[in-house]
Order: structure tokens, then sequence, then C-alpha cells
């Protein structure tokens, strides 16, 4: 008895988000990941912070060609998105 009819199948489609590129990413690490996604033609979305302020998210020092980096990955078809301006959380009252 055949559990599975092959014909119904649907081929797996998966998603890559590359969070939190910023002006202090670590450039080894970003070009690292580039290189896989680029020789598997593989399009993310990455989401960039605009102006880090997030000392968590500092492995290096500024780096001023973020946006030129940005510029690139949009003409490799990749998406671009917003994650935070500056990665910062805000305290707010939830019991106003
Ligand atoms: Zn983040």
């Amino acid at each position: 008895m055949e559990l599975l009819n092959l014909s119904t199948i649907v081929k797996a489609k998966y998603l890559f988000r590359l969070d939190d590129a910023n002006s202090f990413s670590s450039l080894k690490k970003w070009h690292a990941i580039e290189c896989i996604f680029q020789k598997y033609d593989i399009k993310p979305i990455v989401a960039v912070i605009p102006e880090n302020k997030d000392p968590a998210l500092m492995y290096q020092n500024l780096n001023p060609n973020l946006w030129k980096m940005v510029q690139d990955w949009d003409a490799k078809g990749w998406t671009i998105a917003m994650h935070g301006y500056q990665h910062l959380f805000h305290s707010i009252s939830r019991f106003q």
C-alpha cells in the first residue's frame, strides 16, 4: 500500500533572512556567508540596521562602506529590509 502519492509532494522552499547587517558587522563573516549564497545562487533578505547604536552588535571598527555593500546586495537581487533604526530597546509601560 502506498502511503504517499509522490505527485502531490510539493518541493520545499526556504527563505533566508540575514539580520543585523550594520556598519560594525564582522566583514570577514559577512564575506564568508556572501560567498556561500553567491555560490548557490541564493538570494536572501538582508535586514540592515541603518544607524546601529547597539554595542552588542559592534564587532569591529566603523565600516564606511556599508551602503555600498547594501547597493551591491540589491544589485545581486537580494532583498533589503530595515531592522530597527538603531537596534535599541525602549522601555515602555504595558500597564497604562
Ligand atoms: Zn537584531
